[in-house]
């Protein structure tokens, strides 16, 4: 039988019109993945579009680009939509969604419970990233994995990994990072470029964030918030809190992470971080929304304090804590 590798390099191959998105709030492994698979049409002479519906992070302007990453849709879709990085097809965004072609969508991911919501689905929750289907996927292309490329597929695997430290690492991202790094990549400047990102608004925000801690069921939950008072005050955005939730599940005790961050009336937006067995895609996809075992989020309604009750409630009664 041929594999979903195959018939997507396959399809790429025998067609010349491709959209390449990847999930809204685009993280590293959504950006460089992108990023990644542009390259690799751009040295095939495809055309394409690359889009995400929250536009390009500033924090990656370093990365050297194959196209500019376009924050609207053109009037007509290319004939095929690659969708990578995204656990369930909403979270490419409404506007494309509703616009699909179904049957010319093919969907690169890696998340528990993806529902195979394309024509081609290549789904893999062994990967540790998107970025490392993308060197799979270079390697069927016969693409060398050097240059802005080999950049593009080390941020996205870099960063979703933690830089190598989560147990979703694989020996075979790490050899692939070595031949990368053999090949000549610079990645201790990238690692710089990657994380030396900081505003001290940023710095201001966090201490205001990690100040908010606080800790539940018997010092095995710590949540903390970050609200557009603090986002304001601080001159920043909901940006600015990515990895705040790595930083808090450092605390010894702590078995699950969380962050609320408001997003609109009386809506937040959740993180949720564990290690080992504890289950924190569970709890995200009971509210709707999804993830990871130990890296998941979503949205949950109320006051503060009631969003807060409800998501230490059911990490409570879903993760066994005690
Ligand atoms: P983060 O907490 O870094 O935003 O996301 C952690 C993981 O959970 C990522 O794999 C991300 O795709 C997933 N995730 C975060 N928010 C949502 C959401 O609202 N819906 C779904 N389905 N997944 C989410
Ligand atoms: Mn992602
Ligand atoms: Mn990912």
């Amino acid at each position: 039988m041929t594999s979903p590798l195959e018939s997507i390099a396959t399809t790429i191959r025998e067609n010349d019109d491709f959209l390449v998105v990847s999930h809204v709030n685009p993280d590293g492994d959504a950006i460089g993945s992108v990023v990644a698979l542009g390259h690799m049409l751009a040295a095939m002479g495809k055309n394409f579009t690359l889009y995400n519906a929250s536009g390009m992070p500033k924090k990656n302007d370093w990365l050297t680009l194959p196209a500019v990453i376009e924050k609207d849709l053109p009037d007509t879709l290319p004939a095929w939509t690659i969708v990578m990085d995204c656990g369930s097809p909403e979270r490419m965004g409404e506007g494309l969604y509703g616009r699909l072609d179904e049957t010319r969508v093919v969907n690169i991911d890696h998340h528990l419970g993806n529902p195979n919501f394309g024509e081609l689905n290549w789904v893999d929750v062994k990967q540790p990233a998107v970025g490392c289907m993308m060197a799979l996927l270079a390697d069927k292309l016969q693409q060398p994995l050097t240059g802005p490329l080999a950049e593009a597929v080390y941020l996205a695997v870099a960063t979703d990994t933690g830089f190598f430290t989560y147990g979703s690492t694989t020996p075979e991202c790490l050899e692939l990072a070595a031949t990368m790094l053999r090949n000549g990549l610079d990645m201790a400047g990238i690692n710089t470029l990657i994380t030396k990102q900081w505003s001290l608004n940023r710095l201001r925000l966090w201490t205001e964030v990690v100040g908010s801690v606080e800790l539940f069921e018997n010092q095995t939950v710590a949540v903390v918030i970050a609200t557009n008072d603090m986002f304001q005050r601080t001159g920043t955005g909901p940006g600015a809190t990515e990895n705040v939730i790595n930083f808090i599940r450092r605390l010894k005790t702590v078995r699950v992470s969380a962050i609320l961050r408001e997003e609109d009336t009386e809506t937040f937006k959740f993180s949720l971080r564990s290690n080992g067995d504890d289950n924190v895609q569970a709890v995200a996809a009971s509210f709707g929304g999804g993830g990871h075992k130990n890296a998941a989020g979503g949205t949950v309604h109320g006051t503060l304090e009631q969003a807060r009750k409800a998501l230490v409630e059911r990490i409570a009664q879903m993760v066994e804590l005690h």
